[in-house]
């Protein structure tokens, strides 16, 4: 039986038709070496952000189903273009949309999640075609289309290498694979041959966009061998391995995450049920919320603060203070421009030295820590937007550079 392998290419890979001609040409040489191959694929460059920008002039609050309708047009384009570029080189393809190819998600529009994968029309198409799935959508139950959240695609590509129980999975994009950070941020930035599933799902959630966190999720959890690689050259990539030795230390990389808010309720009651009442109502008018910090109690009062991407600010503000007036707290002091900066690795917290270079590098930059939260595999902090880069750099520097 020939084995199936799962390629996903993201929009930088086909951006134009000559990139989507280099890429028909790749998945020939994979074909020729005996692969049924199953692409994934994203929309064209910029596409989304464009499309996005489209649905923000005719209004400031659009309907999600509608703008899930909308955002998947564009990896419907992709898969045509790339599978006509396909038939020019003698090779059989169809292309097939989330829906077609039977990928079920939950009703959550533009972050919907992927329920279950009917694989039985993929299977019989692999049979003499090469399939094109559009990335990033799906179908609820309602037969209403669905998207995954912000670079999905690569959480479809997963999705779908587990239900048919693909060889092997690559993610190819416009970089060589992982790097210890951002290497458009960070030139000196070092390629990493693998990474375990954990640091890798760590680096994808605190902000290395290269790999959508869920794809890492699903890939551990269905022990799906993972690879980023570049669509441009044909450099060895990073592979994404399951082992982990935890008795090690091993510092991986660094990530930034520029888009956050930091919003602090001053002289919060010291009562039992504030935090669960907060909290509450937050989940229930589903605003996401990542680091929270209670800071200790004095007179019977105490500061709350957490953190939440600015674009939920607009929400989250008027439920906050309503909130904050109604239990007697002082103020709410909102903060827009803040930035979460985090070391990635594994055995952080057992080696105290790497949490204290971490903050004495922050300290030699006379920057202000506002929050910290750490775990076995990673330190975060929350520092003035200003000093993001600076910060990254040096501690890229102390960390990688030294
Ligand atoms: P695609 O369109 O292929 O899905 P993305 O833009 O989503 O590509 O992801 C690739 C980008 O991720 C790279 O161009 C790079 O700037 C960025 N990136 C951020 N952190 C890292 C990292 N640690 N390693 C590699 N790339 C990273
Ligand atoms: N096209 C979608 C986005 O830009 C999905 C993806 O690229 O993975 O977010
Ligand atoms: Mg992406």
């Amino acid at each position: 039986m020939q084995q199936i392998i799962v390629q996903k290419y993201g929009g930088s890979s086909i951006k134009d038709t000559t990139r989507i001609k280099n890429t028909a040409n790749r998945i020939k040489s994979y074909q020729n070496q005996g692969y049924q191959v199953v692409v994934v694929v994203s929309a064209m460059g910029k596409t989304t952000d464009t499309l996005l920008s489209l649905a923000k002039e005719i209004s400031t609050t659009p309907s999600k189903r509608e703008l899930d309708v909308l955002l998947s047009t564009g990896e419907q384009i992709s898969i045509a273009l790339l599978s006509m570029a396909l038939n020019e080189i003698e090779i059989d393809t169809i292309s097939l949309t989330g829906s077609q190819c039977g990928i079920k998600t939950n009703s959550v529009h533009s972050n919907a999640r992927i329920e279950n994968i009917d694989s039985e029309r993929i299977l019989t198409e692999l049979n003499k075609n090469v399939v094109i799935v559009a990335g990033f959508q799906g179908i609820n139950e309602k037969g209403d289309i669905t998207t995954l959240g912000r670079g999905g695609s690569d959480t479809s590509a997963v999705a779908l290498a587990a239900a048919l129980k693909a060889e092997k999975c690559e993610i190819y994009t416009d970089v060589d694979g992982i790097y210890s950070a951002d290497p458009r941020i960070i030139p000196n930035a070092k390629k990493l041959d693998t990474i375990s599933y954990d640091e890798m799902l760590e680096m994808a959630k605190l902000g290395a966009q290269v790999l959508h966190p869920r794809s890492v999720e699903l890939a551990k959890n269905y022990q799906v061998k993972l690879e980023v690689k570049s669509s441009l050259n044909n450099n060895p990539g990073t592979k994404i391995i399951g082992e982990i030795d935890m008795e090690k230390i091993q510092i991986r990389g660094i990530t930034s995450e520029n888009s956050i808010a930091r919003i602090s309720i001053t002289r919060v009651p010291d009562k039992p049920g504030i935090a669960y009442k907060l909290f509450k109502t937050l989940s229930d008018n589903s605003v996401s919320i990542d680091m929270i910090l209670q800071n200790l109690t004095h007179e019977n009062v105490n500061d709350i603060s957490f953190t939440t991407p600015v674009e939920e600010l607009n929400k989250v503000s008027p439920i906050v203070k309503d909130f904050a007036k109604n239990i007697g707290a002082e103020d709410v002091i909102i903060k827009d421009n803040v930035s979460k900066i985090s070391l990635i690795g594994t055995g952080i917290l057992g080696h105290g030295e790497i949490a204290s270079m971490f903050f004495e590098t922050l300290s030699d930059l006379k920057i202000n820590i506002e929050m910290i939260s750490t775990s076995e595999t990673k330190i975060s902090c929350i520092i003035d937007k200003s000093h993001s880069l600076i910060a990254t750099k040096k501690l890229h520097e102390i960390f990688f550079e030294s």
